[in-house]
């Protein structure tokens, strides 16, 4: 059997190992950028720091079965991510939580938000902003409002370019009020960076007698024939787009280098209320690079517009769901053609998410 994948992401990177070393068939896989590893792509600079071309990537699963895949190919740190907000010129750390509740506001009134909290919601519950703005208790809605207004509402205009009430529920879950005092981004039992990087990582996948890599290559531009092909793109790309275009938001990265040891005290800074960027990515902390410089990148949201810029979040919501299924209906008419990735399946994964899924259609397949 010879198979052709389409993209070098860790979509596409874990089936074409697992095809290769499984199965023990062959397998072209393509990119049309210059370097593999799709959005996970990194490099040293200059510097010798490590820079997430693509925004600032943490690995992090609670899945056995990824965290035991992803382990034959790195050797991880034990980095945990957080993320320090500026909220009205204070430093602290979000998701909300209690210790920003202390950080934000008198202790007095900390202590009595914190008390009307725990009595109200478990210890260690996440909230969903949305669902914590229902509230009676005239200090919890103070609360409520104060988070909306202060984390969310310009953050999520910023990063979506439409007001949150616009915005999928989906996307709003992700901004939770944290009733805990754990202050990390991710309580995954699995977390960390691979030591030499994102892009070594899927360069050890894909190292196997039976893979061919080609980059610059255009799907559209590729010929010969294949008995099976899974395609990691965008789904409307592959049908010319022929009941329209999915809509994605896209993000624009300012780098910039310094002449000094850090820019500033996390590797993500987030400015919910001000400046126009959503935050600021440093990337030296991510593998605790040592240089006199520091490189970071301001992230900018903007729409995604063919040929001008990449395609980074699919939008969720009902009319673009729509469209995507009429495009999936499309695809089951074809025989041995796979879609999968956040391109080919329209939809938002985490790493540890994306490579499951091609386990998992792996696992089909077989
Ligand atoms: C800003 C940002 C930050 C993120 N941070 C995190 C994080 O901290 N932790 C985490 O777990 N996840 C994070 N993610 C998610 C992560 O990037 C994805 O899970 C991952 O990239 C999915 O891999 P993929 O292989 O599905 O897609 P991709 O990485 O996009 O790979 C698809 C590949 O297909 C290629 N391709 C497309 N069309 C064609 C064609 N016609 N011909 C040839 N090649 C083609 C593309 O060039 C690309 O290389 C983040 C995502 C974004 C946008």
């Amino acid at each position: 059997m010879h198979n052709l994948i389409i993209g070098t992401g860790v979509s596409g990177a874990t089936l074409a190992n697992l095809i290769a070393n499984v199965l023990n068939e062959k397998v072209l896989i393509i990119d049309k950028k210059e370097h593999i590893a799709g959005n996970c792509y990194d490099y040293r600079d200059d510097n010798g720091i490590m820079i997430h071309k693509y925004g600032s990537h943490i690995f992090h699963t609670s899945s056995e079965k990824v965290w035991k895949f992803v382990r034959q190919f790195a050797d991880f740190n034990q980095y945990m991510h957080k993320v320090v907000a500026i909220i009205d010129g204070i430093h602290t750390t979000i998701p909300f939580n209690f210790n920003t509740l202390y950080d934000v506001f008198p202790q007095s009134m900390a202590r009595r938000l914190e008390e009307k909290l725990l009595a109200k919601f478990d210890y260690n519950k996440k909230v969903p902003i949305l669902e914590f703005q229902k509230q009676d208790d005239i200090d919890l809605k103070f609360l409520a409002n104060y988070v909306y207004e202060k984390v969310f509402l310009h953050y999520t205009t910023k990063q979506w370019g439409v007001s949150p009430n616009d915005v999928d529920g989906a996307v709003t879950a992700r901004v939770p009020v944290y009733l805990s005092k754990d202050d990390r981004y991710f309580q995954d039992k699995y977390q960390g960076i691979p030591l030499e990087g994102y892009t070594k990582l899927v360069e050890n996948m894909l190292e196997h007698p039976n893979i061919e890599v080609r980059l610059n290559t255009d799907y559209k531009d590729l010929k010969g024939s294949f008995d099976r092909v899974f395609y990691t793109g965008a789904i409307d790309e592959y049908f010319d787009y022929k009941f329209g275009h999915l809509p994605y938001r896209s993000v624009n990265f300012k780098f910039e280098e310094y002449d000094r040891e850090f820019y500033q005290k996390n590797s993500v800074v987030n400015y919910p209320c001000n400046y126009d960027f959503t935050r600021i990515h440093e990337f030296k902390y991510y593998l605790n690079d040592k240089s006199e410089k520091t490189v970071i990148a301001k992230e900018y949201s903007e729409f995604f517009e063919l040929g001008k810029n990449e395609r980074y979040y699919p939008i969720p919501n009902d009319e673009n769901t729509v469209l995507y299924k009429k495009y999936l209906e499309e695809a089951k008419h074809l025989k041995n053609v796979y879609f999968l990735g956040r391109l080919g399946d329209y939809k938002y994964y985490d790493m540890d998410k994306a490579i499951l899924r091609a386990i998992e259609l792996f696992e089909e397949i077989v």
